[in-house]
C-alpha cells in the first residue's frame, strides 16, 4: 500500500500510481506504508465497515420507529416505538463516536 503525501488517499498495488486518483498529485507524492500500517488499514477497515452497517440499519429502523409512532395505535405501541427509536439513536450515536475514535488513531482508510 501507497499513501498520498497531500490527501492520504490510499493506493493498493506494487507501485505507486502515475497520478493520486484523489487529488491529482504526481507519483513522488506516494510512500510506501510499512508491514504493520497496511495490517492496522486492513483489519480496522471491516470493523469500521461493520460500523458503517450497522448506522445504515439504525437509520432504517428509526423510519419505522417514526412511523410506528405516528400510527398511534395504543399507548403500549408508541411507548415501544419510542423506545425503538431512543435506541437506534444511541447505537448510531456510539457507532459514530467509536469511528470517529478510529480516525484519531489513524485506523481509517
Ligand atoms: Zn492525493
Amino acid at each position: 500500500m501507497f499513501r498520498c503525501g497531500v490527501c492520504g488517499y490510499i493506493w493498493e498495488g506494487d507501485e505507486p500510481p502515475e497520478r493520486c486518483p484523489k487529488c491529482g498529485a504526481p507519483k513522488d507524492q506516494f510512500t510506501k506504508l510499512t508491514e504493520d500500517e497496511t495490517k492496522l488499514i486492513e483489519r480496522s477497515r471491516y470493523t469500521n465497515d461493520l460500523h458503517m452497517k450497522l448506522v445504515g440499519l439504525m437509520e432504517k429502523a428509526l423510519d419505522i420507529a417514526e412511523m410506528g409512532i405516528e400510527d398511534d395505535l395504543d399507548p403500549p405501541c408508541v411507548a415501544l416505538f419510542k423506545n425503538a427509536r431512543k435506541q437506534c439513536e444511541i447505537i448510531s450515536m456510539s457507532c459514530k463516536t467509536e469511528i470517529r475514535a478510529h480516525v484519531m488513531k489513524g485506523k481509517w482508510q
